[in-house]
């Protein structure tokens, strides 16, 4: 069981947790229980690094940050033995949770889930705080913003879970994100592959390296709601919605308990800014020129634009790049200069990228062009598009965002029917 931010802002929120993962024990379950610092916590830590040291070392970034969760882990492990449960914390260096690769963005390389069992078989409740973990070295690491879902997706695996279920403050994965589109739909499941192109174009419902390492070790996945009342669904009957396999997406579609849809779901991403470079010389090797430094200096680039040459042997070239390496890019660029021959260098910073994202893609055509057109038709100009086999995504003026995840929610049929009020 994950708990979300939301779920443990707080000693009443953290009395509600322990109650349901009290009930879930007591319906005959082993349980560990992953949980997130307190909503709001995390940034407040992210500030307070800054504000120490705007260059700050990440492994001291690290030990500020990781603190969150082990003030709630502690918090909810007193809780429970309040209510009369065997309880305790395990930190992630004393689990361990062993990780690997830069601080701030660590990997999980392998959890020992043998103590968890055996404590778990002795009854006893183990509380883990996500999103932090121990290096090679022995200090704290982060696993990057939204992480704790990662470390539960990682827990369930080591000790052989029957399901990990994520909870958070909404009751599912939706085909949007319910906070925008009122009209969203609640979906029963989702298969893995589709989530993990969602959650990788914005839909920040799961961690992205959580749903591929859920689809890489087995994990059962299950995202459903802590604000439930007493009454609630039992989460043994799947309230919430399930990560499942194509195959078994086949199954629910043939028995009809789930609609085959060309498009699944649609996201959105502010986080990205865009930079052109104007007048790059139209010859082998100019765009090998522009991305090396950027790659060497671990900045990922998402969409790409070359326009057609002009006469002189020049074109533009337009990409996209996190907002947080913006800076970093452009630095990088004008470094380059003379070596990638550019002109101007142009950016901008208030873009968002919308992808819609369905297996049905692949064996349905028109699945762009309705988006196109969908757009079109609204006045909203795209100024890149890129796709995969499974998502297209286009590249818009920030403002227009919440109107175009609207726009295309209802073309692709995805309002949910009109609920008599
Ligand atoms: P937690 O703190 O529990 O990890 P998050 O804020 O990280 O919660 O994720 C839950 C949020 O994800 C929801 O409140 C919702 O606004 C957002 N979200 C974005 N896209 C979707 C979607 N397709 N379905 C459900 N929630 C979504
Ligand atoms: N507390 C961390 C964050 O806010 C990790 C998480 O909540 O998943 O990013
Ligand atoms: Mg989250």
């Amino acid at each position: 069981m994950k708990f979300g931010g939301t779920s443990m802002a707080g000693t009443e929120r953290i009395r509600r947790v322990a109650n349901i993962v009290r009930k879930q024990q007591a319906g005959g379950n082993e349980v560990a229980v992953v949980v997130s610092a307190m909503a709001g916590e995390t940034d407040r830590l992210v500030n307070f690094a800054r504000e120490a040291n705007a260059l700050h070392d990440p492994a001291e970034y690290d030990v500020v940050v990781a603190s969150g969760e082990q003030v709630t882990s502690g918090l909810l492990a007193l809780t429970l033995q309040s209510l009369g449960c065997k309880a305790r914390s395990w930190l992630g260096w004393q689990l361990p949770v062993r990780t690997i690769e830069a601080h701030a963005k660590a990997r999980i390389d392998a959890i020992d889930g043998d103590a968890l069992a055996a404590a778990m078989g002795r009854g006893e409740i183990a509380v883990i705080p996500g999103f932090q973990g121990v290096s090679e070295e022995g200090r704290i690491t982060t696993m990057g913003r939204g992480g704790s879902d990662t470390s539960a997706v990682a827990v369930a695996a080591a000790i052989g879970a029957d399901r990990c279920d994520i909870y958070t403050d909404v009751d599912g994965v939706y085909t949007t994100d319910p906070r925008i589109v009122a009209k969203a739909r609640k979906l029963k499941a989702v298969t893995y592959e589709e989530m993990l192109e969602l959650a990788s174009v914005g839909a920040k419902v799961l961690q992205t390296r959580s749903v591929g390492l859920a689809m890489k070790e087995g994990v059962r996945v299950q995202v459903l709601s802590s604000f439930v009342g007493d009454d609630a669904v039992p989460a043994d009957d799947i309230p919430g919605t399930l990560i499942v396999s194509e195959d078994e997406m086949n199954e629910l579609v043939e028995k009809g308990e789930m609609e085959r849809q060309h498009v699944t779901g649609i996201a959105h991403d502010k986080n990205e800014a865009k930079i052109i470079l104007t007048r790059v010389p139209d010859k082998p090797g100019a765009v090998a020129h522009i991305f090396e430094p950027l790659a060497a200096a671990s900045i990922n680039v998402d969409m790409i634009i070359q326009n057609v040459g002009r006469d002189k042997g020049e074109t533009d070239v337009t990409f996209t790049v996190p907002q947080a390496d913006l800076a970093r890019a452009q630095a990088l660029l004008e470094d380059k200069r003379d070596e990638i021959g550019f002109n101007r260098i142009i950016t901008d910073s208030r873009i968002a990228k919308i992808s819609v994202v369905g297996v049905g893609m692949k064996s349905h055509a028109g699945v762009a062009s309705t988006m196109f057109r969908a757009l079109s038709d609204r006045g909203i100009n795209i100024q890149a598009i890129s796709t995969s086999e499974i998502k297209v995504s286009v590249m818009i003026d920030e403002d227009e965002t919440e109107l175009a995840v609207r726009v295309l929610h209802t073309a692709y049929g995805l309002d949910a029917e009109d609920e008599a009020a």
